[in-house]
């Protein structure tokens, strides 16, 4: 027969937290401050490692900092856990609520814990409140795209966690509950054990969930221009090689756009680069808002962009060039700008990405030189 003993295993999940919260500290120190929510993780497991520390310490310690603070302490960390989500996720924290709600309840349990003690009441308040807790953080959770390991190991932790609290409530109705929680009946064992190790499991899940985001805000550095979020040049040059790839398997047409804006140097020279920057900005945001979904536009440089279309023909990228050049002398006046554009297609056999972009960037210099403003095809 395995011995567990309660006490035990409450200061453990208390040393466990502490070093999740280190852990947390570690990687918040190194990520890009981009990466919101960490502090409040770091601070929730800091709390839960405190509050378990202390009721680990009942019997010893007054009732007062063993019962009463840990009862204000544990969901109060739990809702930190949440808020960190809610600022992770980008989603906007309203915290005043919450903290009534919970010194509400710690209000309440004081109540039972020195006016008319009772462990079950206590139970059952601190249970229903953080199943509050939990479910907020499921919605929040199951509202996030796209599915992630991590996402789905922290969901699958709150919803146990969920079923622990309600068999515990469950439980409470049908057994005696024992006198505090360091009762040693199979339904406190199980809850204590279970939280200990759900609470480390719950904070790997925060640790994998920060390390999945800053892959993809590394990867998304990595392939986007830093200014206009178009595609990098390399980015589309590998994107391009596979595309052309598969439409010279399949015997498709995929076109290749070259713009450039005119005149460009004369608006930094008579604006301001600021001004130049935002025409930039809003050419790419123009060019997208033309493009279709699979379709992928890039910066080559300077006021120069890239745009792949994959399965269409001459005829379909001539239309798409002229309503892109026509939005472009549109926007807001100020930044209003007209571009030249080059269009090709893989019509030559053995075409390379090299000789498309060539072939484009001939076309494009040829609008130049009848008079820009306009598109040519080759
Ligand atoms: P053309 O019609 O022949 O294309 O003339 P242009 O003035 O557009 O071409 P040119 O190559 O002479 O000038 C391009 C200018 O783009 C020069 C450079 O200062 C500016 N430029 C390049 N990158 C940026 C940028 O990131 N921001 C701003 N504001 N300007 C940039
Ligand atoms: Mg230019
Ligand atoms: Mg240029």
């Amino acid at each position: 027969m395995i011995h567990i003993d309660p006490r035990t295993v409450i200061l453990l999940a208390g040393v466990m937290s502490g070093f999740m919260a280190v852990i947390l500290y570690a990687l918040k120190r190194s990520y890009p401050p981009a990466i919101k929510g960490l502090g409040e993780w770091v601070a929730a497991l800091a709390i839960v490692a405190i509050g378990s520390s202390l009721a680990s310490g009942l019997g010893y310690l007054p009732n007062l900092v063993s019962i009463t603070l840990p009862r204000l302490l544990l969901p109060s960390g739990l809702f930190l856990c949440y808020l960190g989500m809610q600022r992770f996720f980008g989603a906007t924290p309203r915290p005043i609520r919450w903290f009534a709600l919970i010194a509400g309840v710690v209000l309440v349990q004081m109540w039972f814990t020195f006016v008319s003690p009772s462990f079950h009441v206590r139970l059952v308040l601190s249970s229903s409140l953080a199943v509050c807790v939990f479910l907020a953080m499921l919605n929040l959770l199951r509202k996030q795209a796209p599915s992630s390991t991590a996402k789905i190991l922290t969901m699958g932790v709150v919803v146990v966690m969920l079923g622990i609290l309600v068999m515990r409530m469950v439980t409470s109705v049908i057994f005696p509950v024992g006198r505090d929680v360091l009762d040693t009946s199979p339904q406190q064992l199980i809850y204590v054990t279970s939280f200990s190790f759900l609470i480390v499991l719950l904070s790997v899940g925060l640790v994998l969930m920060a390390a999945e985001r800053l892959h993809s805000e590394m990867s998304f550095l990595a392939t986007h221009d830093s200014l206009t979020n178009a595609l990098t040049r390399r980015h589309l040059n590998a994107v391009c090689a596979i595309e052309l790839d598969r439409s010279q398997r399949h015997g498709r047409s995929m076109a290749l756009l070259i713009m450039d804006l005119d005149y460009f140097k004369a608006v930094n020279d008579n604006h301001g680069h600021l001004r130049g920057d935002r025409v930039l900005v809003d050419f790419v945001a123009t060019a997208n808002r033309l493009l279709r979904r699979p379709d992928q536009l890039a910066r080559f440089g300077g006021e120069e962009f890239v745009a792949l279309l994959p399965e269409t023909s001459l005829e379909e990228a001539l239309v798409v060039a002229e309503r892109i050049r026509q939005a472009c002398a549109q926007p807001s006046p100020e930044t209003a700008c007209t571009v030249s554009i080059g269009v090709t297609t893989n019509h030559t056999a053995g075409d390379s990405v090299d000789t498309l972009i060539a072939r484009a960037d001939a076309a494009m210099y040829q609008a130049k030189a009848k008079g820009r403003n306009r598109v040519e095809s080759a």
